[in-house]
């Protein structure tokens, strides 16, 4: 059977794509309020930048190059790669500057070329931001230019595991605690950055780890219900866990506790999840199969039917070659046996043909019903010392059978494949040869003549 590769569901990757689409354009409206309020200091969305928590202005910016990237990737790719290599620059210098390697930007001059406004915060990107955007720089580069899969999912996993790390810590700080973490990766910054990894990953759904995700399979359609809870989860039990210990006072053993119990109850969850799509995947599967096998099967005597015979006939002659044999069988006088005893009685004779046939085959070779009171054996891999074999095993096993009402005799004819052979000269020169067998007085097998050999 062929290995087939993964098949997309091309409605899911579209939805991915549209995902990656609306992030782009979403973050890129936020990143330019967030820039205009930096710049003229617009009252009412101050709130973006002002508290400690919020975003600062220089990342507003950057925000903006890294969204044209994000949307300019399918239709200019050198474009969008140049604009994500300008994010990695800003983000490697501004890095370099915290790590005391380059001197600090002196924004003086702008600040005096921009409008007043008492307070204004500082441009600078923080530390762990201008980390991220380095890597989403490096994930857009290697998006855009369709190459290194594996770079594009290492940066973008980063930023997740970064920035997921900054939405705990925003649990902490929404229950009442401290939170440093936030000051070297504001939460605004953090969950728009979260949302540009994501999109990176949706932009081209059918490489890399999101491949698996639009797969039209079980494994899709776990991969699909369950990678966002699963992110997401750190983020509600940090939170939901440092506010019952604040709110509720209880002592950090027990809370401690009870988030072990919860993270087990919803691993627990998931994987009785997982196990009743599994389940509901192995059924169908069954199904298929049992119907495969059915659309295959011959109902009275549970043989091979025709509609398989003509399908593996010519797959062991192109297998197989010339080493393949066709043993066509034919009831003897069957019609007067159903003349005698009626039909249901002849349909008893055919089962037990069927049996009979089963058992003096190996498992590789197929019996089939070839029609009416007709059957042929297939024997890839054979001789014409196997073929006669096999039919004198068939032979004595009509002769020794106790037939309940009167004894039933089978004719046969045998054919060896010659190179080349199509099927159905195989089968004309196996019919003559069984033709043969009657003539010469019945219950015997024929070989037949063997066959002009036809060039390849
Ligand atoms: P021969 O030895 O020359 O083969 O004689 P025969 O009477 O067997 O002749 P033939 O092969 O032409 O007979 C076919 C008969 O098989 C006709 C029909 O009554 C019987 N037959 C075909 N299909 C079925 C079936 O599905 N059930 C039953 N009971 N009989 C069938
Ligand atoms: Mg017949
Ligand atoms: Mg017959």
């Amino acid at each position: 059977m062929p290995i087939e590769d993964i098949r997309y569901d091309s409605e899911v990757m579209r939805g991915f794509i549209a995902f990656s689409r609306a992030v782009g354009i979403a973050v890129l409206a936020v990143a330019a309020a967030m820039l205009a309020t930096w710049l003229g200091g617009i009252g009412p969305l101050r709130v973006l930048l002002q508290s400690e928590i919020a975003a600062r202005g220089g990342a507003a910016a950057v925000f903006m190059i890294a969204c044209a990237a994000l949307l300019t990737r399918r239709r200019a790719a050198h474009a969008s790669s140049a604009l994500s290599a300008l994010v990695a620059v800003v983000g490697v210098w501004s890095w370099l500057q915290y790590r005391g390697l380059l001197p600090r930007a002196d924004w003086a001059w702008l600040d005096a070329l921009l409008p007043r406004w008492s307070q204004r915060p500082p441009a600078q990107l923080t530390e762990l931001a201008a980390l991220c955007f380095v890597l989403l720089g490096v994930a857009g580069i290697a998006s855009a230019q369709q190459r290194a899969a594996w770079l594009r999912e290492a940066a973008t996993l980063l930023v997740i595991a970064i920035t997921m790390a900054a939405g705990a810590s925003w649990g902490l700080v929404l229950a009442g605690h401290d939170a440093h973490l936030l000051q070297r990766l504001p939460i605004l910054t953090a969950a728009m950055q979260f949302l540009l990894a994501l999109a990176w990953m949706a932009a081209t759904p059918n490489t890399g780890l999101t491949r698996i995700a639009v797969a039209d399979s079980v494994g899709g359609a776990f991969a699909r219900r369950l990678i966002l809870p699963a992110l997401l989860l750190p983020l509600l039990l940090t939170f939901v866990f440092e506010m019952v210990q604040s709110w509720l006072g209880m002592p950090e053993p027990l809370a401690l506790a009870l988030a072990a119990v919860a993270a087990g109850g919803t691993l627990a969850v998931m994987i009785v999840w997982v196990a009743f799509l599994l389940d509901r995947g192995e059924r169908q599967r069954r199904t298929v199969q049992a119907l495969r096998t059915d659309a295959g099967t011959d109902a009275l005597t549970g043989l091979a039917n025709r509609r398989r015979f003509d399908a593996a006939l010519p797959a062991a002659l192109d297998a197989h070659g010339s080493a393949v044999a066709l043993l066509m069988l034919d009831l003897d006088r069957f019609k007067s046996f159903n003349d005698s005893f009626g039909h249901q009685a002849g349909d008893d004779v055919l089962r037990e043909t069927g049996r009979l046939l089963r058992s003096a085959v190996r498992p590789a070779d197929i019996a089939a019903r070839y029609g009416g009171e007709e059957f042929v054996v297939l024997l890839p891999n054979a001789d014409v010392a196997r073929a006669e074999t096999v039919a004198q095993r068939i032979l004595a096993a009509f002769r020794q059978h106790d037939w309940p009402l009167r004894p039933v005799r089978v004719s046969i004819g045998a054919a060896v494949a010659a190179t080349g052979e199509s099927p159905q000269a195989l089968i004309g020169r196996a019919d003559a040869a069984l033709y043969q067998s009657k003539q010469d007085g019945r219950d015997r097998c024929t070989l037949a003549a063997a066959a002009q050999a036809t060039p390849v």
